[in-house]
C-alpha cells in the first residue's frame, strides 16, 4: 500500500528495472483510506469528480479533499461509454469548452504519466442531404472559428477513404461528411485510473463504497454530509453524480431541469482492422469505432423513457442495429459480444451545468447527456476552478443553472425542452 505522495513514475526504464526484479514492487495505484472527520472540499461521484479533485490539488493547491463514490471506481458512466472524444459543436457556449477539453486530452497522458490510449483517429459525421451538408458546413465553420479543426468531405473524397459504406442506400444516400481529424477515442477506464492515481499522489482521499445519504445544511450553508460510512464535516461540496443528479440534489431539497434516461452500448466480436475512424450516421442515431482488441464499439439512441436502470431493452437494440446496417451493411455478419446501459443525466436543452446553487458551499456538475466523457478533463478543470474561486471558469461560463429561468438555453439540436430528443 502506498502513502500520500508516493507514486512510481512509469517509464521504459522503470518497466525494465521492475521486470528484472520480477514485477513484485509496483505499488498500488491509490490508497484505500477511511473517511476523515472533516475535509476542506468533498466531491461526490468518481467520474468527473476525480478529474475535479485532481485539478483542485494540482492547479489550486487544495489537497484536503475527498472523493466519495458509492460503488467502485469506474462503475458509473465514465466506465460505460463508447469512448468517443471530439469538439465538433456549433454553439458559442459549447464549442470553446469542448475544444479546451480536446486540448487537455492531447496532453493528458504526459500530465498524468499514464497511458490512457488517447487515439486521435478522427471522427466522420456523415451527411445525407443538401440541407444537412449546409448544416454541417456551418458547424465546421464554427469549429474553425473556435480554433478547432474541421473539413467538409464530398462523396468522392469519402469514397476514396471508405469504399465499404452504403453510398446509394435508397432512403439515406451518403453525400459526404464533416471530418474532424483530431477527434477519436480514449480507453475510458484508463481515464478513471489515471486521474485516481494522479489525485491520490497529490493527497486526495478516494473513498469507494461510500454512498452519500444526506446533506447537513444550516442557515442556507453546507456544513457536512451523511454517508454510509458516517458523517463527514465540510463547507464545500461538489456534486458530480450524472444519472443520480436528481436523487442526490433532492436531498438538498432542490429540483433540477434534468431527467434520467438509459443509454446502451454494444461491442461485437473481435474483427480484423476494418474501421479506421469513428463514424456517425447522419440520418438516424448510430455511431461506431473499432477498439484496439478488434471489437466494433457502437451505440445509438436513448431507450426513450425515464429510468435509473443500468441496462436497456430490446427495441433500442433493434433501432441501433438498423442504423448500423443502413451505412455499414457488412456489420450484419458480426456477432454481438457484450452490451450494457448507463444512466444519462439529460438536461432540458441538451447542454451541461457547472454552477453554484442557492445553498452556500454546494456546487453542481451535471446534465452531460450522452456527451460527457469527452468533457471529462475540461469539466474537471472548470469544476475545480468553481470550487476554488466560487466563480465560473470562463470556458464554462454559459453552463449556468439559472439559464432555464432566464431563457438563455444552449440548445445545440434545436429541439426545445425535450430531454429525450437531445
Ligand atoms: C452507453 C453510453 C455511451 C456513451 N458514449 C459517450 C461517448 O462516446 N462520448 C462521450 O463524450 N460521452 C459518452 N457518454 C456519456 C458519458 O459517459 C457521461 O456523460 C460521463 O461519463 C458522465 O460523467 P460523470 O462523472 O458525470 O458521471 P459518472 O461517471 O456516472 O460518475 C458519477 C458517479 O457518482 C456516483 N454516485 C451516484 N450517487 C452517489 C451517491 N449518493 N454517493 C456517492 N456516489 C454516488 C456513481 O456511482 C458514479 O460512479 C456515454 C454514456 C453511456 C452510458
Amino acid at each position: 500500500m502506498n502513502t500520500i505522495g508516493e507514486t512510481m513514475k512509469f517509464s521504459i526504464w522503470q518497466i525494465i528495472r521492475e521486470g528484472l526484479k520480477g514485477n513484485k514492487n509496483w505499488p498500488s495505484m491509490w490508497r484505500e483510506p477511511s473517511p476523515q472527520p472533516a475535509y476542506d472540499v468533498i466531491i461526490i461521484g468518481a467520474g468527473h469528480g476525480l478529474a475535479a479533485a485532481y485539478y483542485l490539488a494540482k492547479e489550486y493547491g487544495i489537497t484536503n479533499v475527498a472523493v466519495l463514490e458509492k460503488g467502485w471506481l469506474g462503475c458509473g458512466n465514465i466506465g460505460r461509454n463508447t469512448t468517443i472524444i471530439r469538439s465538433n459543436y456549433l454553439l458559442p457556449e459549447n464549442e470553446p469548452f469542448y475544444e479546451f477539453s480536446l486540448q487537455l486530452w492531447e496532453g493528458l497522458e504526459q500530465d498524468l504519466n499514464y497511458n490512457a490510449m488517447v487515439s486521435q483517429r478522427g471522427i466522420l459525421n456523415l451527411f445525407h442531404s443538401d440541407s444537412q451538408r449546409d448544416d454541417y458546413a456551418r458547424r465546421g465553420n464554427a469549429m474553425l472559428l473556435a480554433g478547432a479543426d474541421a473539413q467538409l468531405l464530398n462523396r468522392e473524397q469519402l469514397k476514396s477513404k471508405y469504399p465499404f459504406l452504403n453510398y446509394d442506400d435508397a432512403r439515406f444516400p451518403i453525400h459526404g461528411a464533416l471530418w474532424q481529424p483530431r477527434g477519436g477515442t480514449v480507453r475510458h477506464d484508463a481515464v478513471v485510473w489515471g486521474y485516481a492515481r494522479g489525485a491520490n499522489a497529490l493527497g486526495v482521499d478516494i473513498i469507494q463504497n461510500c454512498e452519500v445519504t444526506g446533506f447537513t445544511i444550516e442557515k442556507g450553508k453546507i456544513k457536512g454530509l451523511q454517508t454510509t460510512r458516517g458523517p463527514i464535516m465540510t463547507s464545500k461540496v461538489g456534486v458530480c453524480v450524472a444519472g443520480s443528479s436528481s436523487k442526490v440534489m433532492a436531498m438538498a431539497e432542490m429540483r433540477l431541469p434534468i431527467e434520467t434516461h438509459v443509454l446502451q452500448a454494444f461491442v461485437s466480436e473481435a474483427l480484423k482492422p476494418c474501421l479506421p475512424n469513428v463514424i456517425t450516421f447522419g440520418a438516424g442515431h448510430f455511431y461506431a469505432s473499432q477498439s484496439d482488441k478488434g471489437g466494433l464499439v457502437f451505440g445509438g439512441n436513448l431507450d426513450g423513457y425515464n429510468s435509473y436502470a443500468q441496462r436497456g431493452n430490446l427495441p433500442a437494440v433493434e433501432d441501433v442495429c438498423e442504423g448500423g446496417m443502413a451505412i455499414l451493411p457488412m456489420i450484419g455478419r458480426a456477432r454481438l459480444l457484450r452490451m450494457w446501459g448507463g444512466q444519462m443525466d439529460m438536461s432540458m436543452d441538451g447542454s451541461p451545468i457547472i454552477d453554484s446553487t442557492p445553498v452556500e458551499g454546494l456546487y453542481f456538475n451535471g446534465g452531460w447527456c450522452y456527451g460527457g466523457f469527452k468533457a471529462t478533463p475540461a469539466s474537471g478543470y472548470c469544476t475545480a476552478h468553481l470550487l476554488a474561486t466560487g466563480e465560473p471558469h470562463p470556458k464554462a461560463a454559459g453552463f449556468r443553472l439559472d439559464r432555464f429561468k432566464t431563457g438563455h438555453m444552449i440548445d445545440e439540436k434545436g429541439v426545445g425542452p425535450q430531454p429525450n430528443l437531445h
